[in-house]
């Protein structure tokens, strides 16, 4: 018997990756597994270490790319759901819990915080690791600790200057997608009292934003390029206010097309499958817009969300 099957019984073979993710492309991984519990994710993680074989966690897979010949490992899909309330306002949240899914919960118990982030398709999990936020805010500046499972198979708790959080990054995101990486287990967030009236009548303006700004049931991966500026990143052009957004429509890239894989109309920093895409286009298509955009503007753009798997 397969050591890996043995050792996880609930394993999968030849598992589509597109049902997956937010942008629906991608082949199939070897081997996958749906994680319900914090002791189920570190189970899978050591499996695949002791079996020296590659893996890979996803939380809702709406900031990645799977490239078309999918992943050659273990895809850990972390659908963890544990949500606990302590006392001075804090939640110690499983990472595989969705964001809405927290923050309603928060909301219900007159804590706010995180509500800029509601109508984000990803886990918390997710969140942290690329330090999710908008214009407002970011999860980071909420996180108390973080206990991580790391690659050695140690269980550690780190504080927030150990994660360093930069403008969408962490020191997690910052590790090469080749090595493996610490996984996020849980998180402890600290929250503001709030009244649940307001918190829901800014979670209201949120989402009343986000229908009006952002393509919501498209297929997408969020916004594809950070913004030039807000970082640190930069260092071959000037610090730029600009949006990458912005810098798009301005040099004509919202009108590029490669196959099924277009910008979108709404929010031009959005890149989507209108229905039959492959990743190969929908990769293709942000490199034919940061060339544009970088002809036009001398602004070259660096890529929020991540290829993952073999791409040629
Ligand atoms: C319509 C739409 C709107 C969006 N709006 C925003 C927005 O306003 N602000 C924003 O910042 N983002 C936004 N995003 C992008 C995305 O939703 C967030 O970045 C989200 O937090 C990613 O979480 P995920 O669970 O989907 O991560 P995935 O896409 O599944 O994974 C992303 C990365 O995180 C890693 N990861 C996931 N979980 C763990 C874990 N437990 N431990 C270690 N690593 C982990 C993965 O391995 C991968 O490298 C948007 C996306 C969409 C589709």
């Amino acid at each position: 018997m397969n050591p890996l099957k043995k050792a996880l019984p609930a394993l999968q073979e030849n598992v589509a990756l597109r049902n997956f993710t937010t942008m629906k492309v991608g082949g199939v991984a070897d081997w996958f597994i749906e994680a319900k519990t914090v002791e189920e994710l570190v189970a899978a993680v050591r499996a695949a270490h002791n079996n020296k074989i590659p893996y890979f966690i996803l939380g809702n897979g709406s900031n990645i790319i799977f490239s078309d010949s999918g992943f050659p490992g273990l895809v850990i899909r972390n659908r963890t759901a544990s949500i606990a309330f302590t006392d001075k306002s804090q939640v110690i949240v499983d990472s595989g819990v969705l964001l809405a899914q927290l923050i309603l919960a928060a909301a219900s118990h007159n804590l706010s915080g995180l509500e800029a982030l509601f109508a984000t398709p990803g886990t918390v999990g997710g969140a942290v690791y690329g330090n999710a936020g908008t214009h407002q805010t970011a999860i980071g500046s909420l996180v108390r600790s973080v206990t991580l499972l790391r690659p050695d198979g140690k269980i550690v708790r780190v504080l927030p200057s150990w994660m360093r959080f930069k403008y969408r990054t962490s020191r997690l995101k910052e590790i090469s997608l080749s090595e493996p990486k610490p996984v996020i287990l849980t998180i402890r967030l600290q929250f503001a009292r709030a009244k649940f009236e307001d918190i829901q009548k800014r979670l209201a303006e949120v989402k009343a934003w986000r229908i009006a700004k952002q393509p919501l049931g498209e297929f997408t991966a969020g916004s594809t390029f950070r913004n030039p500026g807000a970082g640190h990143d930069f260092p071959e052009t000037e610090p730029s206010q600009q949006t990458s957004w912005s810098l798009i429509r301005q040099s004509g890239a919202h009108a590029l097309r490669v196959g099924d894989a277009t910008p979108s109309q709404k929010h031009a920093n959005f890149m989507t499958n209108r229905g039959k895409a492959t990743a190969r286009e929908i990769r293709d298509l942000i490199e034919k817009v940061k060339e544009r955009v970088r002809e036009k503007t001398g602004i070259t753009l660096t890529e929020e969300i991540e290829y993952i798997g073999h791409w040629e």
